[in-house]
Parts: structure tokens; sequence; C-alpha cells
């Protein structure tokens, strides 16, 4: 669970961010959890470049593709490549 404080989004950590990536690239997040995260990112030199990266590839993916299990592997290639870059998922 984040924590949040009134008004202000919660100060997360990048393992926290990198967590929530995908839910934040879906907006699946609560809205608190959506401002944290995108609150991280705005301020996380480390964090930016992989949210970016990320949002690319899922902006190539169909918004209206059912998570099945080629969209599963896909993201888990995504995370590996994230990994492989040195980004602690
Ligand atoms: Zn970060």
């Amino acid at each position: 669970m984040i924590a949040t404080q009134e008004g202000q989004p919660a100060m997360i950590d990048c393992r926290t961010a990198a967590l929530a990536l995908y839910d934040f690239l879906d907006g699946h997040l609560a809205d608190a959890t959506m401002a944290s995260v995108q609150h991280h990112v705005d301020f996380c030199a480390e964090c930016a470049p992989h949210f970016d990266f990320a949002r690319r590839i899922m902006a190539l993916l169909p918004s209206s593709l059912p998570i099945d299990a080629s969209t599963t592997a896909l993201r888990a290639r995504i995370v590996e490549s994230l990994r492989a870059e040195g980004f602690q998922a």
C-alpha cells in the first residue's frame, strides 16, 4: 500500500514505481497512486527514461487487446529488457 498525505502525492521509491509501471500506463491505478507514480517519474532521472521507453512500447499495443498469453509474454520481455538496462523492477 502507498500512504498518501492530503493534497500531496506520496513519495514512493523506484521499486514501487517500477512495480506500478504497467498499471500506471494502463490508467488502472487509483487517482492518488497515479499521482504518486507521476510525481516520482517527474523527479526521478533514473525512472523517467524507463517509463518513457515502456510508454512507447505500450503505445504500439492496441488498447483493446485483451490481456492474454501473448501480452503477458510481451510484458515479461519488456521487463526483462528493462532489467538488462539495470532497471530494478
Ligand atoms: Zn525512480
